[in-house]
């Protein structure tokens, strides 16, 4: 594989980016460099939502034929790259990433007549429902009930660790439909609204100060049998067909080496050892490790994309991408919050509002510093744990 950029190439990276140097509002970049966890500020990113939607690139991993703008495996590596470096707001894309692939290959057609443009056209915040208080690596065995009931299921049970489900508008979900024969042959997937009643939303606040996460209760919610994804009783092929883009088909090293970047810049400003950080020999030895090993993922990213024809889906590759990619970003977010020293130890939750008139403590690059690293320690648990992909790795990709 050639990793220089063609000509073409180049001219579409040109375009990406003057996209971005028109379209990034200083506010819309002040909201997004202000980013404590994994989203930004629902506002902002609504909003850049909506630009990228009247672009046509909000749904930029999509083919064609149902919307996107169909560009090729290394197009949009360079879009989520030339994204991450000039630090464009992170946005709810369950829509876009899992629930789009999900209709495109399992959807009716009336399904993707309607769930499709509205992703588009970014209408609906999406959330997840698979995990439950008992069933998290080992999904198959969720006890969330569907009954049949008329046209309708009566869904009774409970999802937690559900991603910004007190801002969603609508939940992809998996319930059980049988308890006979084999855990994984009596699952469904479902889409629907989470304003139905009898759904009820609880907070569940992580260790780093954010409300991302909910507890969600379903009692005797009724949901039309027409919104089942795929047939009764085979929603776990369609649940895992999903988790291959949840883990993979994107990038993960762009954000790393934006990360790093700014690393580097941190480490120009912060003093050590008598002179500048980077100047310091053990800290430009960890960082220059940390840097040869994110190159040599990329370049593998990079590989592995490239033998992706469009359309086709990461297989358990994506395995691969999502715990290296998940286990370097936490170890650049550790490296800054060393390169950062005390200015980690304020907790100034306004001081992440964007547009807040809050003194910080720290520079502007040590404000979230903290509560990226601390938000991000679950990067390694969420999408499924660093242990269960080694596992998908040693049977599907080693062959063990
Ligand atoms: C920040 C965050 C956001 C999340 N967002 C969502 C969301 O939006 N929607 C959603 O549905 N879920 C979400 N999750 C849930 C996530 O998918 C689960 O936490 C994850 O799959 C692990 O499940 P568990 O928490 O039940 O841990 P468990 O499955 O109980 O695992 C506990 C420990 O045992 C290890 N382990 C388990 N099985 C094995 C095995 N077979 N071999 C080796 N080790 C094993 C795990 O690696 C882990 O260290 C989120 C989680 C987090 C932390």
């Amino acid at each position: 594989m050639d990793i220089n950029l063609s000509k073409d190439d180049r001219a579409f990276q040109s375009e990406v980016r003057a996209f971005l140097d028109e379209k990034l509002s200083d506010d819309i970049r002040e909201g997004s460099r202000l980013t404590p966890g994994v989203r930004t500020n629902a506002v902002i990113a609504r909003r850049w939502a909506g630009i990228l939607a009247e672009k046509g690139w909000l749904c930029h991993n999509w083919p064609s034929e149902f919307g996107g703008p169909g560009w090729n495996t290394l197009q949009k590596y360079i879009f989520e790259f030339e994204c991450a470096m000039a630090g464009t707001p992170t946005i709810n894309n369950m829509g876009i990433r899992m629930v789009g692939p999900v209709v495109m290959k399992y959807g009716t057609e009336e399904q993707k007549a309607t769930v499709l443009p509205s992703i588009l056209a970014d209408e609906f915040a999406w959330c997840q429902g698979y995990s439950e208080p008992g069933s998290g690596s080992d999904l198959a065995s969720l006890q969330t009930r569907a009954v049949p009931d008329g046209d309708d299921y009566i869904i009774n049970g409970s999802k937690i660790w559900t991603t910004g489900a007190h801002t969603a508008d609508k939940i992809f979900c998996l319930v059980r439909t049988s308890t006979e024969g084999k855990k994984q042959e009596g699952i469904s997937f479902l889409l629907f609204d989470m304003d139905l009643p009898g759904i009820k939303v609880e907070p569940v606040i992580m260790f780093s100060g954010e409300h991302e996460l909910n507890q969600v209760f379903f009692d005797d919610v009724r949901v039309p049998q027409a919104n089942r994804v795929g047939p009764e009783n085979k929603g776990w092929t369609v649940a895992k067909y999903l988790l291959e883009f949840e883990r993979g088909g994107i990038a993960y090293t762009p954000p790393v080496k934006a990360g790093l970047e700014k690393l580097r810049q941190i480490a120009e400003a912060e003093s050590g050892g008598g002179g500048a950080l980077i100047d310091d020999p053990s800290f430009r030895r960890d960082l220059a490790k940390l840097e040869t090993e994110i190159t040599a993922n990329e370049i593998s990213e990079k590989r592995v994309m490239s033998a992706l024809s469009l359309g086709q889906n990461p297989g358990a590759a994506s395995s691969m991408f999502k715990l290296r990619g998940s286990e370097l970003l936490q170890r650049m977010l550790e490296m800054t919050m060393k390169a950062i020293g005390y200015y980690g130890a304020p907790y100034q939750p306004d001081a992440y509002i964007p547009g807040n008139n809050v003194d910080p403590i720290a520079p502007d690059y040590g404000v979230t510093a903290s509560a990226k690293y601390f938000n991000q320690r679950a990067a390694t648990i969420y999408a499924g744990s660093s242990e269960v992909q080694r596992n998908i790795i040693a049977k599907h990709v080693l062959g063990l």
